[in-house]
């Protein structure tokens, strides 16, 4: 009997899975790959399409060439639900799908709990697409406007990233400019050095975007501090934490006090041996990981061996992130800040570096097309 494995959400990991599947297939196996679209946007470069730098074509992946290749069935659809108990996962409208073996990595939706107020001015970082459509909406009308009022809520890479983008898109439109970047209790850029903290500051202060310490609120028009003081707004960028999918709650699998699934170093679920997660739907027992994109594509990578070996019979690997990762945070202005352990840089040279790395990713998967049967 062929082994029946289902590849929950195109996030970075099963990317990696697929490319792995093009170079080399895996006999005897019918994988699935659900995903709510056939297109998927890279978030790396959605701050640089957002400063004007490239076309949003140009942060899409196609999934079709890709499953080809990888000998993988692509399911357009979201996953709604599972219960892990019956090896079952559930989509709108069809019955469930069955499973032998599931890997999750749909990623996190933003927490809009406490915006709800202001959802007409609400630009939520997840999904991408949609957030994209928003942008061009509000460029739109920051382009009829004599002054436009940014509110970027949430400061660590995205946040600061999506500020910085947006502050130098919005000014070459000409109109009057107000940009706010809005920190939870944990300030700026948490988890990353005081040097990168300190540089990113000086960046900011220059480009006269005010930095805010909340958390925030929402209100019907803008947002409401921890001070009382409200502030007034003509968009709310939401890049605030990314929380587990809901339905995850139900899916009896064992949790953590954020609904992420617990794994092991192998990227295992501890209750249900059949079920890998990776990502940032997922959190690691035997030591804290932060949730980024780096560790979503180097975890992917140790997945397709486990998927092998889970499917075929043989060992498992774990997943050993290095001590310290690189971070090239675009600065909007075609420069960029390295960030890496205690120590940080900015400038231009940081920036062509950035796009090398996303270049190479990006026909990374264009090459596994050619590699693989598609
Ligand atoms: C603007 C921005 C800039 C960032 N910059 C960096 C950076 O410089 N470095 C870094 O390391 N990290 C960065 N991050 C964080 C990084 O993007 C995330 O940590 C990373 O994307 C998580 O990867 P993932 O594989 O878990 O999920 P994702 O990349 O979020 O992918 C999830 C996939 O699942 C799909 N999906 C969602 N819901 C469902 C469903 N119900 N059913 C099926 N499929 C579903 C989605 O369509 C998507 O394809 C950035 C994030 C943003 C938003």
């Amino acid at each position: 009997m062929a082994q029946r494995i289902v590849l929950a959400g195109a996030g970075h990991a099963h990317l990696e899975v697929l490319k792995a599947l093009a170079e080399r297939p895996l006999a005897d196996a019918h994988i699935v790959l659900i995903n709510p679209s056939r297109y998927v946007t890279y978030s790396g470069r959605v701050p640089g399409w957002m400063a004007g730098h490239y076309d949003l074509a140009q942060c899409r992946i196609d999934l079709l060439p890709l499953v080809r290749a990888a000998g993988v069935e692509l399911l357009e659809q979201p996953v709604a639900g599972m219960d892990a108990d019956r090896d079952c996962v559930a989509c709108p409208g069809i019955p469930p799908i069955e499973y032998d073996w599931l890997s999750l990595n749909v990623g996190g939706e933003t927490d809009v709990s406490w915006f709800e107020a202001a959802e007409p001015l609400l630009l939520p970082v997840r999904p991408l697409a949609e957030f994209a459509e928003r942008w061009q909406t509000l460029l739109a009308q920051a382009e009829r406007e004599r002054a436009f009022r940014l509110r970027v809520v949430g400061a660590g890479a995205a946040g600061v990233e999506l500020a910085l983008a947006a502050q130098h898109r919005l000014c070459s439109l000409g109109s009057g400019v107000a940009v706010s970047l809005i920190t939870s209790a944990q300030g700026l850029l948490p988890g990353h050095g005081g040097m990168a903290v300190r540089a990113l500051e000086r960046e900011l202060r220059a480009r006269k975007i005010a930095l805010v310490r909340g958390p925030a609120a929402g209100t019907e028009s803008g947002v409401l501090l921890p001070t009382g003081e409200s502030l007034p707004a003509d968009g709310i960028i939401l890049a605030t934490g990314r929380r587990p999918p809901c339905w995850l709650s139900l899916s009896r699998l064992a949790l953590d006090e954020e609904d992420h699934v617990q794994v092991d170093a192998q990227q295992r679920s501890l209750s249900h041996a059949n079920v890998f997660a990776v990502g940032d739907i997922c959190q690691r027992v035997d030591r804290p990981l932060a949730h980024s994109g780096v560790h979503a594509v180097m975890g992917g990578k140790v997945l397709a061996h486990n998927l092998r070996a889970a499917a075929q019979g043989g060992a498992y690997r774990p997943y050993r992130p290095k001590p310290r990762s690189l971070y090239l945070l675009g600065l909007g202005d075609q420069r960029a800040l390295a960030s890496w352990g205690p120590l940080a840089a900015r400038g231009r040279w940081a920036w062509r570096w950035k796009q090398r790395i996303d270049e190479r990713y990006m026909a990374s998967l264009t090459f596994a097309t050619k590699a693989g049967r598609g």
